[in-house]
């Protein structure tokens, strides 16, 4: 793949920085230059809102019917579908995710988010009470400006589940992706204008955070909506920005999450099951089940399987099909994996397998870190209780149903919470206790986009997906009309 330049894409048009400056993004597998991307400053952000601010005050894109925007963003999906091959790629070598996942399920899902708010925002049902002379009922107007800001573990993916929604119900955006995986944001863009979308609709903007580009996306008054996905700690910082002018925002935060497994499960279902919940995405996933807790009567036979399961997982370059862990996405992060292990090993724990980076053959050149399982450590430990983000699983026994959750809940997140049981009673119960935005029982990552997602504590502030995003992307307004 050729270097190519990425600039930002303001009111249809590719456009480099005001200042000229640029930054560089490169393949995490051997470390090629993919790009030379605009490195914006508050002036490229303060364009690109001017431009969504104008697309939503003079339309027409508001102004349509839901049915004429989904006619459009039916079309911008064909456009993602006829541009697979080209968006996976890209999303491979700047991010370092298997082409098969890439391929198989993120760029297919970017669609398929389209598609799903496109329909959801023509058919949901509304609200009208005839009562007597009064008649009340409810609009759902758009919020206006919606600035989205998302980070690089699923860079499309996550972008589109941010953009699908604000653009149905009648929003314009300013989309700013990660700097470390500019390549495919830049491009849907281009390729939603070519759909349809009118110009000043979607604008992207590249760069850095808060004193930087995306500095004006969280504090200038003519931004609406923030819907922010990534750490906790930038989360708490884009809510402080955004307090002076009372900008809502949508915060998808981190995770650590606990995956309990009792010991009625199928353990051949739940070892494969566990295995993938942490490893994929090389465990650089928000949702991941990063917290292992087993029953204490399988947990030897449990950890023995799960090593051996986690073995035959194949970890190298990305393009290649049967690649289930691509590299860690820079350097910075594999240091920061990497150096949790270490501090495991100073907490008392026993590196089971992995640990250590990999260096030698088609690793050389990239961030590679193995599957490593690490047991001997309780939940008072750092290493089980802050984010990693990446393939580390640690493993906790427990002997009670009651013992199980309170583990699963001394956590500071509450993102996800995975429970693998053949009974369905202690399930119901657990996830009726189970201090997590999702629970997911003898399954994983299975998604209905028409439910809530998002997290408590430090996971996320507010839901999106189906009633939820709508309540977040538009300005409900009550009507009370008295009849004669
Ligand atoms: P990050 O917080 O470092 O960056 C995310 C985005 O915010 C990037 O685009 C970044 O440039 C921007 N940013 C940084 N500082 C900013 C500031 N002060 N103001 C405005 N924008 C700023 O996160 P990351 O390292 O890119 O992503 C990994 C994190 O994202 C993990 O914690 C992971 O759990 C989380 N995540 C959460 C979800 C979810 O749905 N809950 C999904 C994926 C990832």
């Amino acid at each position: 793949m050729h270097s190519r330049v990425v600039e930002h894409f303001i009111a249809g048009k590719s456009v480099p920085s005001a200042d000229g400056r640029t930054f560089e993004t490169r393949d995490p597998h051997d470390g090629s230059l993919l790009g030379t991307v605009a490195r914006g400053s508050a002036a490229d952000a303060e364009a690109a809102i001017g431009a969504a601010r104008q697309a939503f005050d003079e339309g027409p894109w508001p102004g349509m019917s839901a049915k004429e925007r989904a006619k459009i963003l039916h079309a911008v999906a064909d456009a993602v579908d006829a541009h697979r091959d080209e968006l996976a790629e890209l999303e491979t070598r700047d991010g370092g995710k298997p082409i098969h996942g890439t391929s198989h399920a993120e760029i297919p899902r970017v669609a398929h988010n389209l598609r799903f708010f496109a329909d959801y925002v023509a058919m949901v049902p509304n609200e009208a009470y005839p009562d007597g002379a009064l008649l009340s009922y409810t609009l759902y107007p758009p919020a206006g400006v919606v600035s989205a800001i998302s980070p690089w573990n699923a860079p499309l993916m996550l972008a589109s589940w941010k953009v699908a929604p604000a653009l149905a119900f009648g929003n314009t955006c300013v989309l700013k992706p990660a700097p470390q995986t500019p390549l495919t944001a830049a491009r849907f863009a281009e390729i939603a204008v070519g759909a349809g979308l009118p110009e000043g609709v979607l604008n992207v903007v590249h760069g850095y955070g808060g004193d930087e580009v995306a500095g004006p996306l969280t504090t200038d008054p003519r931004v609406d909506r923030i819907t922010f996905t990534g750490s906790s700690v930038t989360g708490a910082k884009i809510m402080a920005a955004a307090a002076p002018n009372m900008t809502p925002v949508s915060a998808e935060l981190g995770g650590k999450s606990a995956n309990v497994v009792f010991d009625d499960a199928d353990l051949d279902v739940a070892v494969p099951l566990a295995v993938r919940a942490v490893y994929l995405g090389s465990g650089q996933v928000c949702l991941a089940g990063t917290r292992l807790l087993v029953q204490r009567g399988i947990h030897d036979e449990f950890v023995a399987r799960f090593v051996e399961e986690a073995g035959k997982l194949v970890v190298g370059d990305p393009k290649n099909h049967d690649t289930f862990m691509g590299p860690l996405i820079e350097q910075a992060h594999l240091d920061k994996v990497h150096g949790y292990v270490e501090l495991a090993r100073t907490e008392g724990g026993s590196v089971v397998t992995g640990g250590e980076r990999l260096t030698g053959g088609e690793h050389a050149r990239g961030h590679y870190y193995p599957p490593t399982v690490i047991t001997g450590l309780t939940n008072a430990d750092r290493t089980a209780r802050e984010e990693i983000f990446g393939p580390v699983q640690t493993v906790i026994p427990f002997d009670t149903e009651d013992e199980a959750l309170a583990i699963a809940n001394d956590t500071p997140y509450g993102l996800a919470g995975m429970l693998s049981t053949t009974n369905l009673d202690r399930a119901h119960r657990m996830a009726a206790r189970w201090k997590a935005g999702m629970v997911w029982i003898n399954c994983f990552f299975e998604r209905d986009l028409r439910l809530p997602f998002g997290g408590e504590g430090i996971s996320g502030k507010g839901r999106e997906g189906g009633q939820y995003s709508r309540e977040f992307f538009t300005e409900p307004r009550a009507v009370i009309l008295r009849l004669r």
